[in-house]
């Protein structure tokens, strides 16, 4: 199913990131925790592409498993180091395995790569651009509350934004937001910008203290005090800050719903017991949602 289909219904979608693994090693592994998380029935899951250190080579075997379990798959695609004739190869693949939505990137150059300069995407809209041209898929993109890490201000990057749906995107998911003002805000300069497109927000559940450093720098997200302080008071405790961080992550989600949002992808990063509790956390109110009443 179409991803723009899906969070057009009334129900509210929760969806869930896996990245594939860095070598063949770790296969097995992370196909077991992608089908955890699929059994946990998400509206969609998503699976990156090279990013976070995992190869590209496995986004389309790994979403053709999920795919196993009904579960509508969203298969990411960079173009930062590719040929027209390497993007048409991975999209023959997504649709021999009959995967119906792509999100659409630039992608970031790790190291001086020799083929850089023969490629001929220098933005993700230009990705957006060939597949829309392909065909068949489905198109989403990244987008950035607090700007992208490149970016001069923020009115430039959302005017790429705008490239962006021009191009054929029809949703974005955002970079991971901590604070839910900053991700209510960017909605609102979106739309003053003629950006209509459905911008679903990303929540990372932060479970130990030595990701943040990391994610910070990598994302360019802010952290708010309130999570710095709980960082410092429970990040030497690994079930502490678990269950902190998912307690955390579960109260943004409640009220990304209570505000409207019909749909939050969560960074899960392949750990199904932390997508396993935040499905719990969330399901009288998921319940609720979908318009199954309890009478008081
Ligand atoms: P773009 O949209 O091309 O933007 C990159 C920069 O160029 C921005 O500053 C933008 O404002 C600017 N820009 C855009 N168009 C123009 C233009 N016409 N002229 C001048 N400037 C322009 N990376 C991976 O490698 N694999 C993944 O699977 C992956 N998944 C991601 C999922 C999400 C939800 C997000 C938010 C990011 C993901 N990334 C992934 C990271 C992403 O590839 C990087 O953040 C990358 O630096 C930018 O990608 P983009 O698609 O947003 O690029």
């Amino acid at each position: 199913m179409k991803i723009t289909e899906l969070i057009q219904s009334s129900n509210p979608s929760l969806s869930f990131e896996v990245f594939p693994p860095k070598s063949s090693d770790s296969y097995e592994t992370t196909c077991a925790a992608a089908r955890e998380i699929a059994r946990l029935s998400p509206s969609f899951m998503s699976i990156t592409y090279g990013a976070g250190g995992g190869t590209s080579d496995y986004t389309v075997s790994i979403a053709a498993q999920i795919q196993q379990h009904h579960i509508p798959t969203l298969a990411h695609l960079s173009c930062i180091n590719a040929s027209r004739e390497n993007i048409t190869h991975q999209l023959d693949l997504m649709r021999q395995a009959g995967i119906k939505n792509v999100l659409a990137l630039r992608g970031d150059a790790v190291l001086p790569c020799k083929k850089t300069h023969q490629s001929r995407y220098r933005y993700a809209s230009q990705l957006m651009e060939t597949i829309r041209a392909y065909g068949g898929f489905c198109v989403g993109g990244a987008c950035y509350p607090e700007m992208h890490t490149e970016s001069r201000n923020q009115a430039e990057d959302i005017m790429h934004l705008k490239e962006k749906q021009d191009a054929g995107c029809g949703f974005l998911i955002t970079q991971m937001v901590f604070d839910n003002h900053v991700y209510y805000n960017f909605l609102c300069k979106l739309r003053d910008a003629g950006v209509h497109i459905p911008v679903i927000p990303g929540i990372m559940p932060v479970i130990n203290a030595t990701q943040i450093q990391r994610i910070t720098t990598l994302s360019g997200a802010t952290l708010p005090q309130r999570f710095r302080y709980i960082v410092d008071r429970f990040g030497n405790d690994a079930e502490a800050m678990k269950q902190a961080g998912i307690a955390y992550a579960t109260e943004q989600i409640v009220d990304l719903l209570a505000n409207g949002a019909t749909a939050v992808h969560i960074y899960s990063m392949n750990n199904a017991s932390v997508a396993a509790k935040i499905c719990e956390n969330l399901s009288e109110i998921l319940r609720y949602q979908r318009g199954v009443v309890h009478e008081n």
